[in-house]
Protein backbone atom coordinates (compact mmCIF):
# COMPACT_ATOMS: atom_id res chain seq x y z
CA UNK A 1 0.00 0.00 0.00
CA UNK A 2 1.03 3.66 -0.45
CA UNK A 3 -0.49 6.81 -0.17
CA UNK A 4 -1.38 9.57 -3.75
CA UNK A 5 -2.83 12.78 -3.42
CA UNK A 6 -6.57 12.64 -5.70
CA UNK A 7 -8.61 15.51 -6.97
CA UNK A 8 -11.95 15.61 -7.59
CA UNK A 9 -12.45 18.97 -9.78
CA UNK A 10 -14.09 21.63 -9.23
CA UNK A 11 -13.07 23.86 -6.05
CA UNK A 12 -13.49 19.85 -3.80
CA UNK A 13 -10.73 19.64 -1.35
CA UNK A 14 -7.85 17.29 -2.48
CA UNK A 15 -8.24 13.98 -0.54
CA UNK A 16 -5.39 11.28 0.20
CA UNK A 17 -5.73 7.90 -0.55
CA UNK A 18 -4.04 4.76 -0.09
CA UNK A 19 -3.53 2.54 -3.32
CA UNK A 20 -2.51 -0.77 -3.65
CA UNK A 21 0.62 -1.35 -5.70
CA UNK A 22 -0.29 -2.62 -9.95
CA UNK A 23 1.01 -5.27 -11.35
CA UNK A 24 3.75 -4.02 -13.62
CA UNK A 25 3.24 -4.74 -17.38
CA UNK A 26 6.28 -5.50 -19.58
CA UNK A 27 8.12 -2.27 -20.41
CA UNK A 28 7.02 -0.16 -17.21
CA UNK A 29 8.63 1.49 -14.73
CA UNK A 30 7.31 1.75 -10.80
CA UNK A 31 8.88 4.71 -9.67
CA UNK A 32 9.36 6.19 -6.26
CA UNK A 33 8.52 10.08 -5.70
CA UNK A 34 11.44 12.28 -5.38
CA UNK A 35 9.73 15.71 -6.01
CA UNK A 36 6.83 16.68 -7.92
CA UNK A 37 5.25 20.37 -8.19
CA UNK A 38 2.47 22.39 -8.24
CA UNK A 39 2.16 24.84 -11.26
CA UNK A 40 -0.30 26.97 -12.45
CA UNK A 41 -1.90 24.54 -14.56
CA UNK A 42 -2.89 22.44 -10.93
CA UNK A 43 -4.85 25.36 -9.28
CA UNK A 44 -6.39 25.61 -13.13
CA UNK A 45 -7.22 22.09 -12.86
CA UNK A 46 -8.36 22.40 -9.35
CA UNK A 47 -11.08 25.19 -10.38
CA UNK A 48 -11.85 22.81 -13.65
CA UNK A 49 -10.37 25.27 -16.26
CA UNK A 50 -9.35 22.93 -18.28
CA UNK A 51 -11.08 20.55 -21.38
CA UNK A 52 -10.91 16.99 -20.85
CA UNK A 53 -9.85 16.31 -17.94
CA UNK A 54 -11.00 12.66 -16.15
CA UNK A 55 -11.75 13.69 -12.47
CA UNK A 56 -10.71 12.12 -10.09
CA UNK A 57 -7.31 12.68 -10.79
CA UNK A 58 -3.96 12.22 -9.28
CA UNK A 59 -1.94 15.77 -9.91
CA UNK A 60 1.87 16.60 -10.70
CA UNK A 61 2.88 16.01 -14.37
CA UNK A 62 6.88 17.27 -13.74
CA UNK A 63 8.27 14.69 -11.34
CA UNK A 64 11.35 13.27 -10.80
CA UNK A 65 11.76 9.84 -8.95
CA UNK A 66 13.97 6.91 -8.24
CA UNK A 67 13.62 3.35 -10.15
CA UNK A 68 12.16 1.72 -7.38
CA UNK A 69 10.90 -1.63 -9.68
CA UNK A 70 10.94 -2.50 -13.62
CA UNK A 71 8.99 -5.19 -16.06
CA UNK A 72 11.95 -6.49 -18.27
CA UNK A 73 14.63 -4.55 -20.51
CA UNK A 74 13.68 -0.61 -20.28
CA UNK A 75 16.06 2.44 -21.42
CA UNK A 76 15.62 6.08 -21.42
CA UNK A 77 16.07 8.61 -24.14
CA UNK A 78 19.53 8.06 -24.54
CA UNK A 79 19.48 3.83 -24.84
CA UNK A 80 20.99 3.63 -21.31
CA UNK A 81 19.77 0.89 -19.95
CA UNK A 82 17.41 1.87 -16.44
CA UNK A 83 18.15 -0.26 -13.39
CA UNK A 84 16.65 0.41 -9.73
CA UNK A 85 17.85 2.99 -7.99
CA UNK A 86 18.41 4.98 -10.76
CA UNK A 87 17.19 8.83 -10.58
CA UNK A 88 14.99 9.63 -13.60
CA UNK A 89 12.65 11.86 -14.91
CA UNK A 90 10.00 11.47 -17.45
CA UNK A 91 8.35 13.37 -20.54
CA UNK A 92 4.37 14.06 -18.95
CA UNK A 93 2.98 13.64 -21.91
CA UNK A 94 2.26 10.35 -23.34
CA UNK A 95 0.34 8.56 -26.65
CA UNK A 96 0.93 10.96 -29.16
CA UNK A 97 0.27 9.28 -31.96
CA UNK A 98 2.88 10.20 -34.60
CA UNK A 99 0.87 8.79 -37.07
CA UNK A 100 -2.25 11.40 -37.40
CA UNK A 101 -2.74 14.61 -39.49
CA UNK A 102 -1.45 17.15 -36.96
CA UNK A 103 1.61 14.88 -36.28
CA UNK A 104 2.36 14.14 -39.73
CA UNK A 105 1.23 16.89 -41.91
CA UNK A 106 0.85 20.21 -39.58
CA UNK A 107 4.00 18.39 -37.28
CA UNK A 108 2.68 20.05 -34.23
CA UNK A 109 2.29 16.81 -31.71
CA UNK A 110 1.67 18.97 -29.21
CA UNK A 111 -1.65 19.12 -31.12
CA UNK A 112 -2.18 15.34 -31.87
CA UNK A 113 -5.92 14.50 -30.54
CA UNK A 114 -4.73 11.51 -29.44
CA UNK A 115 -1.90 12.88 -26.56
CA UNK A 116 -2.31 12.29 -22.65
CA UNK A 117 -0.49 13.81 -19.78
CA UNK A 118 0.19 12.68 -16.46
CA UNK A 119 -1.50 14.27 -13.69
CA UNK A 120 -3.55 16.07 -16.06
CA UNK A 121 -5.62 14.26 -18.77
CA UNK A 122 -4.96 10.53 -16.74
CA UNK A 123 -7.64 9.98 -14.50
CA UNK A 124 -7.55 7.36 -11.07
CA UNK A 125 -9.01 4.71 -13.18
CA UNK A 126 -6.20 4.86 -15.69
CA UNK A 127 -3.91 3.89 -12.67
CA UNK A 128 -1.48 5.69 -10.80
CA UNK A 129 -0.35 8.20 -13.42
CA UNK A 130 0.53 11.27 -11.66
CA UNK A 131 3.20 12.72 -8.95
CA UNK A 132 1.29 13.71 -6.20
CA UNK A 133 2.06 10.36 -5.29
CA UNK A 134 4.65 8.09 -3.19
CA UNK A 135 4.89 6.16 -6.50
CA UNK A 136 4.15 6.86 -9.87
CA UNK A 137 3.54 3.66 -12.89
CA UNK A 138 5.49 4.57 -15.71
CA UNK A 139 3.60 3.01 -18.52
CA UNK A 140 5.48 1.26 -21.40
CA UNK A 141 6.97 3.38 -23.76
CA UNK A 142 6.72 6.47 -21.35
CA UNK A 143 10.01 8.45 -22.50
CA UNK A 144 12.64 8.60 -19.29
CA UNK A 145 15.46 10.74 -19.05
CA UNK A 146 18.18 9.86 -16.78
CA UNK A 147 18.97 12.82 -14.05
CA UNK A 148 22.62 13.55 -14.84
CA UNK A 149 24.54 13.37 -11.92
CA UNK A 150 25.18 17.17 -12.28
CA UNK A 151 21.81 17.92 -12.01
CA UNK A 152 20.26 17.87 -8.26
CA UNK A 153 16.58 16.30 -7.85
CA UNK A 154 15.70 19.66 -6.38
CA UNK A 155 17.23 21.89 -9.10
CA UNK A 156 15.34 19.73 -11.70
CA UNK A 157 12.20 20.31 -9.90
CA UNK A 158 13.06 24.13 -9.07
CA UNK A 159 13.08 24.30 -13.00
CA UNK A 160 10.12 22.42 -13.22
CA UNK A 161 8.03 22.40 -16.11
CA UNK A 162 8.44 26.37 -16.29
CA UNK A 163 11.75 25.02 -18.02
CA UNK A 164 10.73 23.27 -21.17
CA UNK A 165 7.48 25.03 -21.34
CA UNK A 166 9.91 28.59 -21.88
CA UNK A 167 12.22 26.46 -24.00
CA UNK A 168 8.95 26.06 -26.69
CA UNK A 169 8.29 29.47 -26.61
CA UNK A 170 12.01 30.57 -27.00
CA UNK A 171 12.19 28.01 -29.99
CA UNK A 172 9.47 30.01 -31.54
CA UNK A 173 10.73 33.63 -30.95
CA UNK A 174 13.71 32.70 -33.00
CA UNK A 175 16.18 35.18 -30.98
CA UNK A 176 18.83 36.03 -32.93
CA UNK A 177 22.37 37.19 -31.58
CA UNK A 178 22.39 40.73 -30.39
CA UNK A 179 18.77 41.38 -30.15
CA UNK A 180 17.22 43.04 -26.93
CA UNK A 181 14.03 40.47 -24.98
CA UNK A 182 11.70 41.71 -23.12
CA UNK A 183 9.85 39.31 -20.94
CA UNK A 184 6.22 39.67 -19.40
CA UNK A 185 5.99 37.94 -16.44
CA UNK A 186 8.05 36.80 -13.63
CA UNK A 187 6.82 33.26 -12.55
CA UNK A 188 8.44 30.09 -13.37
CA UNK A 189 7.60 30.15 -17.16
CA UNK A 190 8.76 33.85 -17.84
CA UNK A 191 12.46 33.48 -15.37
CA UNK A 192 13.12 30.22 -17.57
CA UNK A 193 12.61 32.33 -20.59
CA UNK A 194 14.82 35.15 -19.10
CA UNK A 195 17.77 32.48 -18.95
CA UNK A 196 17.23 30.66 -22.21
CA UNK A 197 16.61 34.33 -24.00
CA UNK A 198 20.52 35.06 -22.94
CA UNK A 199 21.61 31.36 -24.30
CA UNK A 200 20.13 31.99 -27.36
CA UNK A 201 21.79 34.98 -27.82
CA UNK A 202 19.74 37.96 -26.56
CA UNK A 203 22.41 40.87 -25.78
CA UNK A 204 19.74 42.51 -23.34
CA UNK A 205 16.91 40.91 -21.74
CA UNK A 206 14.36 42.84 -19.58
CA UNK A 207 11.85 41.70 -17.10
CA UNK A 208 8.65 43.22 -16.35
CA UNK A 209 6.72 41.47 -13.33
CA UNK A 210 6.98 41.40 -9.94
CA UNK A 211 6.40 41.31 -7.00
CA UNK A 212 10.15 42.27 -5.83
CA UNK A 213 11.11 39.31 -4.65
CA UNK A 214 10.45 37.21 -7.84
CA UNK A 215 12.60 40.47 -10.17
CA UNK A 216 15.18 39.76 -7.95
CA UNK A 217 15.61 36.24 -8.47
CA UNK A 218 15.69 37.46 -12.19
CA UNK A 219 18.51 39.84 -11.84
CA UNK A 220 20.72 36.62 -10.17
CA UNK A 221 19.82 34.80 -13.39
CA UNK A 222 21.14 37.74 -15.12
CA UNK A 223 18.67 39.93 -16.45
CA UNK A 224 19.68 43.59 -17.58
CA UNK A 225 16.54 45.17 -16.21
CA UNK A 226 13.67 44.85 -14.28
CA UNK A 227 10.69 46.61 -14.01
CA UNK A 228 7.99 46.09 -11.00
CA UNK A 229 4.28 46.28 -12.56
CA UNK A 230 3.22 47.25 -8.92
CA UNK A 231 5.60 50.47 -9.07
CA UNK A 232 5.61 51.18 -12.52
CA UNK A 233 2.40 51.74 -14.70
CA UNK A 234 1.44 50.71 -18.55
CA UNK A 235 2.74 54.00 -19.46
CA UNK A 236 5.85 54.36 -17.97
CA UNK A 237 6.42 50.95 -18.75
CA UNK A 238 6.76 51.12 -22.41
CA UNK A 239 8.42 54.97 -21.99
CA UNK A 240 11.47 52.34 -20.35
CA UNK A 241 11.27 49.62 -22.32
CA UNK A 242 11.38 52.35 -25.43
CA UNK A 243 14.02 53.97 -23.90
CA UNK A 244 15.99 50.90 -23.45
CA UNK A 245 15.67 50.41 -27.57
CA UNK A 246 16.62 54.06 -29.11
CA UNK A 247 12.93 54.39 -28.93
CA UNK A 248 12.06 51.26 -30.94
CA UNK A 249 10.84 48.32 -28.92
CA UNK A 250 12.23 45.39 -27.90
CA UNK A 251 13.25 42.73 -31.47
CA UNK A 252 11.40 40.20 -29.41
CA UNK A 253 8.98 40.30 -26.42
CA UNK A 254 7.66 36.80 -24.85
CA UNK A 255 4.67 36.72 -22.90
CA UNK A 256 4.44 34.62 -19.62
CA UNK A 257 2.19 36.00 -17.30
CA UNK A 258 -1.90 34.52 -17.93
CA UNK A 259 -3.16 38.14 -18.45
CA UNK A 260 -5.17 38.89 -21.70
CA UNK A 261 -4.32 42.61 -20.48
CA UNK A 262 -0.85 42.04 -21.04
CA UNK A 263 -0.72 40.99 -24.60
CA UNK A 264 -2.13 44.57 -26.42
CA UNK A 265 0.96 46.17 -24.09
CA UNK A 266 3.27 43.34 -25.13
CA UNK A 267 2.39 44.76 -28.81
CA UNK A 268 3.54 47.84 -28.09
CA UNK A 269 6.51 46.72 -26.05
CA UNK A 270 7.78 44.93 -29.13
CA UNK A 271 9.46 47.20 -32.44
CA UNK A 272 8.36 47.41 -35.37
CA UNK A 273 8.87 44.00 -37.58
CA UNK A 274 9.56 42.57 -34.37
CA UNK A 275 7.98 39.04 -33.03
CA UNK A 276 5.53 38.68 -30.22
CA UNK A 277 5.23 35.40 -28.70
CA UNK A 278 2.46 34.53 -26.54
CA UNK A 279 2.50 31.20 -23.45
CA UNK A 280 1.66 32.43 -20.35
CA UNK A 281 -2.31 32.28 -21.79
CA UNK A 282 -2.65 28.77 -21.44
CA UNK A 283 -5.88 29.10 -20.41
CA UNK A 284 -9.10 30.85 -21.37
CA UNK A 285 -9.05 34.23 -19.12
CA UNK A 286 -11.55 36.02 -21.33
CA UNK A 287 -11.09 38.57 -24.12
CA UNK A 288 -9.10 42.08 -25.06
CA UNK A 289 -9.01 44.45 -27.20
CA UNK A 290 -6.65 45.69 -29.90
CA UNK A 291 -6.02 47.48 -33.35
CA UNK A 292 -5.32 45.33 -36.27
CA UNK A 293 -3.92 47.68 -37.98
CA UNK A 294 -1.85 49.81 -35.51
CA UNK A 295 -0.76 46.64 -33.63
CA UNK A 296 -0.13 43.90 -36.17
CA UNK A 297 0.05 44.88 -40.34
CA UNK A 298 1.27 48.43 -40.39
CA UNK A 299 3.54 47.48 -37.63
CA UNK A 300 4.56 44.19 -39.58
CA UNK A 301 4.25 42.27 -36.68
CA UNK A 302 5.03 38.37 -36.47
CA UNK A 303 2.94 37.02 -33.50
CA UNK A 304 3.49 33.49 -31.93
CA UNK A 305 1.28 30.84 -29.82
CA UNK A 306 2.64 28.10 -28.10
CA UNK A 307 1.03 25.28 -25.95
CA UNK A 308 2.54 22.68 -24.51
CA UNK A 309 5.77 20.84 -25.11
CA UNK A 310 7.26 18.11 -27.40
CA UNK A 311 9.76 15.77 -26.14
CA UNK A 312 12.33 18.12 -27.84
CA UNK A 313 11.62 20.48 -25.32
CA UNK A 314 11.34 18.36 -22.54
CA UNK A 315 15.12 16.54 -23.39
CA UNK A 316 17.21 19.60 -24.32
CA UNK A 317 15.83 21.44 -21.29
CA UNK A 318 17.59 18.49 -19.67
CA UNK A 319 20.94 18.75 -21.36
CA UNK A 320 20.72 22.35 -20.84
CA UNK A 321 20.68 22.52 -17.22
CA UNK A 322 23.29 20.11 -17.08
CA UNK A 323 25.43 22.44 -19.11
CA UNK A 324 24.35 25.65 -16.68
CA UNK A 325 23.83 23.63 -13.56
CA UNK A 326 26.54 26.12 -11.68
CA UNK A 327 25.36 29.65 -13.50
CA UNK A 328 21.70 29.00 -13.33
CA UNK A 329 20.68 28.13 -9.24
CA UNK A 330 17.11 26.72 -10.59
CA UNK A 331 16.43 25.86 -6.51
CA UNK A 332 16.34 29.65 -6.05
CA UNK A 333 12.78 29.13 -7.80
CA UNK A 334 11.76 27.17 -4.68
CA UNK A 335 9.90 28.44 -2.18
CA UNK A 336 8.42 26.20 -0.16
CA UNK A 337 8.00 22.11 0.08
CA UNK A 338 4.93 20.57 1.18
CA UNK A 339 4.01 17.35 2.16
CA UNK A 340 1.02 15.03 0.59
CA UNK A 341 -1.11 16.05 3.44
CA UNK A 342 -0.57 20.16 3.02
CA UNK A 343 -1.40 20.09 -0.28
CA UNK A 344 -4.54 22.01 -0.18
CA UNK A 345 -2.22 24.64 1.60
CA UNK A 346 0.15 24.17 -1.72
CA UNK A 347 -2.73 25.34 -4.28
CA UNK A 348 -4.13 27.97 -1.94
CA UNK A 349 -0.44 29.54 -1.74
CA UNK A 350 0.47 28.97 -5.48
CA UNK A 351 -2.88 30.77 -6.73
CA UNK A 352 -2.38 33.60 -4.20
CA UNK A 353 1.26 33.72 -5.28
CA UNK A 354 2.62 33.72 -1.58
CA UNK A 355 5.01 31.33 -3.32
CA UNK A 356 6.89 31.10 -6.32
CA UNK A 357 6.93 27.11 -6.82
CA UNK A 358 5.44 24.77 -4.38
CA UNK A 359 7.74 21.68 -4.30
CA UNK A 360 5.86 17.72 -3.20
CA UNK A 361 7.98 16.12 -0.83
CA UNK A 362 5.54 12.94 -0.51
CA UNK A 363 7.70 11.59 2.25
CA UNK A 364 7.88 14.29 4.31
CA UNK A 365 5.53 14.61 7.07
ZN1 LIG B 1 -1.06 12.39 -33.57
ZN1 LIG C 1 3.00 22.65 -15.09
Amino acid sequence: MFRAAVMDGFGKPIRIMDFEKPILERGSVWLQTVFSEVCGTDVHLYHGRLAGVPYPIIPGHINVGRVAELNGEVKDVDGNLLVPGDMVTFMDVHETCHNCWYCLVAKASTRCPSRKVYGITYGVQDGILGGWSEYIYLKPGVKIVKLPQRISPKAFIGAGCGLPTAFHAIEQANIRLGDTVVIQGSGPVGLNAAILAQLVGALKVIVVGGPQHRLSIAEDFGVDTVINIETVNHEERIRIVRELTAGRGADVVIEATGVPGAVPEGMSLTRDAGTYVVVGQYTDNGDVSLNPHMDINKKHLTVKGTWGIDLSHFYRSVKVMEKYSERFAWEKLISKHYSLSDINQALADVENQTVMKAVIDPYSV
